[in-house]
Formats: C-alpha cells, sequence, structure tokens
C-alpha cells in the first residue's frame, strides 16, 4: 500500500472511500505523517503566483530555461519549478499568454503534464476522491469546461479520448475535494500578501477522513512540508481524523460547507448531536417562552415544543452577521454593548457570541491592564477554553492562544492584587503557579507549530515568559523560606 509506515494503514469502504486507519496505538504528539505537497496552488480565483515558490506576482517575469513558467524573480528555482516540468512545459505548444489570459488552466495543466514527466503520480493523483457524478453540470463544473477544459483542448493539451474519459474535470474534482489551505510562509515577505492562502495537495495526508471533531493535527512549515500529529490518544483500528471545517462554526455552517466543497453529509458525533456536544453552539433562546432553546435539525424549542421555521432562523443569523459586520471599529465598548444585545436571542456558546468573544480577548489583550479589565479577560479565557476543549480535545491551536491569553491576565492580575496589598504572598504564589502551569500547557501544544508562523513566534515568547514567571515564583518562595527560617530562630530562642 502506498505511502504506508508502521503508524497507520489504508482500509477501504463505500462510505469513506479509501481512508486512513491507526495501525498501532498511537500516542498523543506522536507524528503520523510528515509530507511534501505535490501540488501547491492558489485558491481559486486568486491571482498569479510564481510556478517555483508560491509568491504572489508583482511583475511579470519568466523562466529563463523555459521562457512560459512564470516566475516571482528570474533566478527562483529549484523548488516546484523543476527540471522535469521545465522540460515538459518546452515539448508543449503553449506559450506564456497563454497562461496569463487563463490562469485558471494552469494547475491542471501542470497535474496534466505529469503524464510524460511522472506517469505514476499521475496514476496516484487520479485515484484520489473527485466526486465526479456530484459535480457534474454543477457551477463549478461548468467553470471548468469554459477556463480549463475547452482550453487546454484548444492548446491540443488534451485529445478527444481526454474529452470522453473527463480526465480534466476528474483532475479539476481531486484537487478542491483534496487540498488543505495552507498559510503563506513569513519568511519571504516581499512577494507574499499574507492575506492571501494557497492551496496544497498531499497524497497520504489526502486519505484523512473527516471529523468534526479530528483526531489530529495538522501544521505546514516554511517549506510547505505539511506535519500530522495525533491531537490525542488514536487506539489501534480507530480512523485518523481531520476536521476539514472551521471547528467555530455551527452545525448546519459546517454541513453546508463540506456538501459544498466536499460533497458529502456530515454525521460525526458533533453534527448529529444537537447540542453539539453539550456545547449549544448553534442553539437560540425562545422568543416565545423565553427559556427552552431552540436547536439545530428541528429548530423546535426545547420547553414550550413551538417549532421555527428554517428561514427564521437563518434570517435571524444573516441579522446578526450583518450587525458584526457593520463595526467599523473595534472596541471593547462597541463589542460588549453588541454581546448585551444578542444575548436576548442566542445561547451564550452560540458561535457568533464566541467570535465576538475572541475578538474581545484580542482587545482586551491590547488594552490598559486595570482590575476590570483582566477579571473580564479572565472569564472569556476561562468560558472560550470550556468549549474548545469539548470541540478540539487535545493538541490544539485555540486552546493554545487562549491558554497563553488566560496566563497573562492571571499573572497580571495577581502582581497588581499583591502590590495592592488585596492578596498574601502565600496567594499572590499560588496564582503565579497557577500561571505557570497554564502557561506551560500552552507551551506544550504551541509547540508543534512551525517556528516561523504566529504561534510559532508565540511559542518562543511564551517560553521566555515562561522563565522570567519561574525566577519570579522561585524568589518569592525563597523570601518565603528565609522568612519562616528567621521565625523559627526567633521561636527557638524564646524557648
Ligand atoms: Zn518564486
Ligand atoms: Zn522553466
Ligand atoms: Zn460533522
Ligand atoms: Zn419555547
Amino acid at each position: 500500500m502506498e505511502g504506508c509506515n508502521s503508524l497507520y494503514k489504508v482500509n477501504k469502504n463505500e462510505l469513506l472511500g479509501r481512508y486512513m486507519v491507526a495501525a498501532t496505538n498511537i500516542k498523543q504528539g506522536q507524528l503520523i505523517i510528515k509530507e511534501p505537497p505535490i501540488l501547491l496552488c492558489p485558491q481559486l480565483g486568486a491571482p498569479l503566483v510564481c510556478f517555483n515558490c508560491c509568491a504572489q506576482i508583482k511583475k511579470l517575469q519568466f523562466c529563463p530555461d523555459c521562457v512560459i513558467a512564470i516566475l516571482c524573480t528570474p533566478n527562483c528555482k529549484g523548488r516546484l519549478h523543476d527540471s522535469r516540468e521545465c522540460a515538459t512545459l518546452k515539448a508543449t505548444s503553449i506559450k506564456r499568454e497563454d497562461f496569463i489570459t487563463n490562469p485558471e488552466m494552469i494547475t491542471p495543466l501542470r497535474c496534466l503534464l505529469w503524464r510524460r514527466s511522472d506517469k505514476e503520480l499521475f496514476e496516484r493523483l487520479l485515484q484520489l476522491e473527485g466526486h465526479l457524478e456530484a459535480r457534474r453540470d454543477s457551477q463549478i463544473w461548468r467553470r471548468n469546461r469554459v477556463n480549463v477544459e475547452s482550453v487546454l483542448s484548444r492548446l491540443k493539451c488534451i485529445d478527444e479520448g481526454d474529452l470522453k474519459d473527463e480526465v480534466v474535470q476528474r483532475i479539476c474534482g481531486v484537487i478542491d475535494v483534496n487540498t488543505y489551505d495552507v498559510r503563506q510562509p513569513q519568511r519571504n515577505r516581499t512577494g507574499f500578501n499574507p492575506g492571501e492562502n494557497l492551496r496544497g495537495l498531499y497524497l497520504t495526508a489526502a486519505m484523512m477522513a473527516h471529523d468534526c471533531v479530528g483526531n489530529a493535527h495538522l501544521a505546514v512549515d516554511d517549506d510547505f512540508v505539511l506535519h500530522v500529529h495525533a491531537a490525542v490518544d488514536i487506539p489501534e483500528g480507530c480512523p485518523v481524523y481531520f476536521n476539514y471545517t472551521n471547528v467555530l462554526q455551527g452545525t448546519d455552517e459546517r454541513r453546508c460547507q463540506l456538501k459544498d466543497s466536499k460533497h458529502f453529509e456530515c454525521h460525526c458525533s458533533r453534527c448529529d448531536d444537537s447540542t453539539e456536544l453539550g456545547t449549544e453552539m448553534s442553539s437560540l433562546k425562545c422568543p416565545r417562552c423565553h427559556k427552552g432553546l431552540i436547536r439545530p435539525k428541528t429548530w423546535q424549542c426545547s420547553l414550550c415544543k413551538r417549532i421555527y421555521h428554517n428561514s427564521l432562523i437563518k434570517m435571524t443569523l444573516m441579522e446578526c452577521r450583518r450587525r458584526i459586520d457593520e463595526i467599523e471599529t473595534l472596541d471593547i465598548e462597541t463589542l460588549e454593548r453588541l454581546l448585551r444585545k444578542l444575548s436576548f436571542t442566542f445561547h451564550p456558546h452560540h458561535y457568533l457570541v464566541l467570535e465576538i468573544e475572541q475578538n474581545l480577548v484580542r482587545l482586551y489583550a491590547q488594552s490598559a491592564a486595570t482590575v476590570k479589565n483582566l477579571r473580564r479577560k479572565i472569564e472569556l479565557c476561562e468560558k472560550l477554553l470550556e468549549i474548545f476543549r469539548k470541540i478540539e480535545p487535545g493538541i490544539s491551536r485555540i486552546q493554545a492562544i487562549a491558554m497563553y491569553e488566560l496566563h497573562s491576565a492571571v499573572a497580571n492580575l495577581a502582581q497588581k492584587s499583591f502590590r495592592d496589598k488585596e492578596i498574601s504572598k502565600e496567594e499572590f504564589v499560588k496564582k503565579l503557579l497557577f500561571a505557570e502551569n497554564t502557561l506551560k500547557s500552552s507551551i506544550k501544544y504551541l509547540l508543534y507549530e512551525p517556528i516561523n508562523s504566529p504561534e510559532g513566534r508565540l511559542a518562543q515568547n511564551a517560553l521566555s515568559e515562561l522563565k522570567v514567571l519561574r525566577l519570579t515564583i522561585g524568589n518569592l518562595q525563597k523570601d518565603e523560606n528565609t522568612t519562616q527560617k528567621k521565625c523559627n530562630k526567633g521561636k527557638k530562642k524564646k524557648t
């Protein structure tokens, strides 16, 4: 079986197609897969990127060898636009202008060229799920026909047989279904627009099945190499799951996204539970009885049993989304006011409420460290963490960030309270020890992030903060010991 190591194997069934399962008991944090992408491409409709390093193109330049491939600088080489692709491109009748006028055909064409340069890779690509039937005659299908298929046919890159076999649609399907969003590296800042993400295709990782509560943690380093670690212990025989969706969205939103992009209905433990694992992340308050909850799927009040129409729920969500998007300058007061307004309609754990609260944590982190602000920040972090632990158990980016923010607010508040003589030294040390433990847990997760990512940099900061915190605690404990000894000495003298 391809791409196997001792930790996993690839099974096959009707429902999931080919999927990865643990071949042994995998421990939390163990590295399951480490692999480079076989393909990197911009998001659909995004601006042109360099064939070799994927930086956004500011000024059109071309490969000095094939004079066709678009590069960020003429000497950008040694990565994705290798000598094989260069030679294969040269052998076609394609001109560089063709790429500029038809940018959407670039990625499928590069896959097609593997037929000449790496036939085995091409075969493996086509083995991946492309959901051909589900996509047939859809909007994206028609778009690919115009922007890719007919262009490649005109350029004689595909023949009648390929058209009949729908090779181009199959390639496009595989790319859409199996790629992961990949963040641009921060290193080479010049060519990058940090807002623009890429898509990466990883042959082995593509075998991971989806679950809205994944058990795998994914991170992509600066060289676009994907690292998959076990987020929790994965027992032998259990599928290795990754959550393709945004974990912070509600069930309807996640299911819609999966249906549109991956063409399947999710029936995971979170989707099938109208409380979303007890988080109530999609629940609204009943406007009639004011006590019951309206939950996804039936949208029936848990108490007075009134059923609300799906369109009414959708309108309510849209209205709330509009209010959030309308905010011009994010400031604490505006967001707190909005939260109070939303509290009449939404469960306090609703995903839109959580979204605002995450923004608030960021704002409190930048604001004046008053007792009131710090207390509120602690309250928010604790609340968010409790939910994050349920929806993304184990190694988790969002948990790590919330724990980092929690530690900093706790340590800050403790220092303030001790200075103002509101707490004893003993209590002060206790609070700092709690902050230290929280920071350690945060670092434990952050260390799975690539060193040059924002989280990787946060890990470095966190490590130096941990040193300072330990020093402070050490000094306080030393003080305490000496005072205690002095006291004891005093006592001894007396006796
Ligand atoms: Zn480049
Ligand atoms: Zn070239
Ligand atoms: Zn699900
Ligand atoms: Zn009700």
